[in-house]
């Protein structure tokens, strides 16, 4: 039996993930479902599910929520999640809230000794060493739901660390890919909402349409498989089957390939060591006949520039990455910033950064409050 908590419940990700623990049946079971806000998507999760558990960070909402459905044990406030992911006895934590607001919780459900499935990538972009040395220290497993670095987890049991000469990951380019520099400052908060290829919530949506998705996925990569940051590579892959791979001494290349759904890489989190039957994850290669690869084009999307510099930097410099660029994504979805903008705020706050070495928690939060002050000021 496993049991379940699923923080960012009411999201692309929590919903898939309890209809993943929907179709394995009896032997795994939510136990604790957290949102921000969405009391109604809580209520009728926590009665679809029959969940006892549940936290919301809004207390209005936390409020409305007991009072319509009175029989649930409601945490409520800024550190509800928290609380959710320490308190509740579970096997597993999903923590897939959207943004800097995951890093709490991913460190609650670790200082709980909780194995934590992953889908928040900030909680490592931002404090990966705080992070997996905490899950060090507390001896649990840190298991990739994005899908990407699913694809590596999977791919590494196919041989030894040693034998490991780099990963790469796979970037649909989003849907601007073939876009001339020209055209991209001209592009709508509608349009880059619209994914080719995958079906998310608007804050990853834009950071594909950037590639600055990407761009924290590298300094996530680096954190999670303990590579040295020249060992993560980046590869755009327009039709997202392959998933990621690994390149081993020998030249050998060992990818996971299927069809982009996030169920697969939830489900491998939740059941692994062990593969379980998905319903409808079949991929027909014959079908998609073609897949394609291309070099990464950073004059036109400079987000791994980025990154790199972020990873050079070290210490703070993760966090004042994602912190510039969650503000700069924010004003460009309330139109007002031009695309193009995310990229050179973002830029110019992490330029303007002196990263703190070996950080500790209180750095990580200062140098992330320090970045959206700045990008707030440039915007
Ligand atoms: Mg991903």
């Amino acid at each position: 039996m496993k049991r379940i908590v699923i923080l960012g419940a009411s999201g692309s990700i929590g919903r898939n993930a309890l209809a993943v623990i929907e179709s394995l049946g009896p032997e795994f079971q939510a136990v604790g479902l957290g949102a921000r806000g969405d009391w109604r998507c809580i209520a009728e999760q926590a009665r679809a599910h029959r969940v006892r558990h549940v936290a919301l960070a809004d207390p209005a909402a936390a409020e409305a929520l007991e009072r319509a459905e009175p029989h649930l044990l409601v945490r409520r406030g800024p550190d509800a999640l928290e609380r959710l992911a320490a308190e509740v006895e579970s096997e597993i934590v999903l923590s897939a809230v959207s943004g800097a607001a995951g890093l709490g919780p991913t460190l609650a459900a670790i200082g709980a000794g909780r194995d934590v499935a992953l889908a928040n990538k900030e909680s490592l972009v931002m404090a990966g060493s705080v992070v997996t040395r905490a899950a060090r220290e507390m001896g649990v497993r840190i298991l990739p739901v994005d899908s990407e670095h699913s694809a590596i987890f999977q791919s590494l049991r196919a041989g030894a660390r040693d034998e490991v000469l780099r990963i790469i990951l796979t970037a649909s380019g989003g849907p601007f890919r073939t876009r001339d520099r020209a055209a991209l400052a001209a592009v709508t908060p509608d349009e880059a909402l619209r994914h080719p290829t995958w079906r998310m919530g608007p804050k990853v949506t834009i950071d594909s349409a950037t590639l600055m998705n990407k761009a924290l996925e590298v300094i996530e990569a680096r954190w999670l498989f303990d590579l040295e940051p020249d060992q993560v590579s980046v590869l755009i892959h327009p039709q997202s089957i392959v998933h990621s791979l690994v390149e081993y001494r020998d030249g050998s290349l060992i990818a996971q390939l299927g069809i982009p759904d996030m169920r697969l890489p939830i489900q491998y989190a939740f059941t692994y060591p062990e593969r379980r039957a998905l319903p409808d994850a079949r991929c027909d290669l014959a079908r998609i006949g073609r897949l394609e690869f291309f070099p990464p084009d950073d004059d036109r999307f400079p987000a791994l520039r980025l990154a790199r510099r972020a990873l050079e930097m070290g210490g703070t410099g993760g966090a004042v990455l994602n912190g510039a660029n969650e503000v700069a994504v924010e004003t460009f979805l309330a139109g007002l910033a031009p695309f193009p903008r995310i990229w050179e705020v973002t830029a110019r706050v992490l330029d303007a950064h002196r990263p703190v070495p070996d950080p500790t928690l209180p750095d990580i939060l200062e140098a992330d409050r320090w970045a959206r002050l700045r990008a707030r000021e440039m915007l």
